[in-house]
């Protein structure tokens, strides 16, 4: 079975530095948050990251809304 840590799609999307709808890279990256508690689980967030292929400006979104 192949599992997919690491999803990468090009879509398009609006960047906020071109203003207007750019082609995007979008990945997602589980990043793993530490130093805010003392718990012995560690919070493992995944984010949302897109690239816009015009001006290579990344923007980073946490997933997780709960
Ligand atoms: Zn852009």
């Amino acid at each position: 079975m192949a599992t997919t840590d690491e999803s990468v799609a090009d879509i398009t999307e609006e960047c906020p530095r071109c203003e207007q709808q750019t082609p995007h890279e979008v990945s997602v990256e589980i990043l793993t948050e530490s130093g805010k508690q003392q718990n012995a689980e560690y919070s493992r967030e995944p984010y949302r990251v897109s690239t816009c292929s015009e001006c290579g400006t990344t923007t980073k979104r946490r997933m997780n809304n709960a």
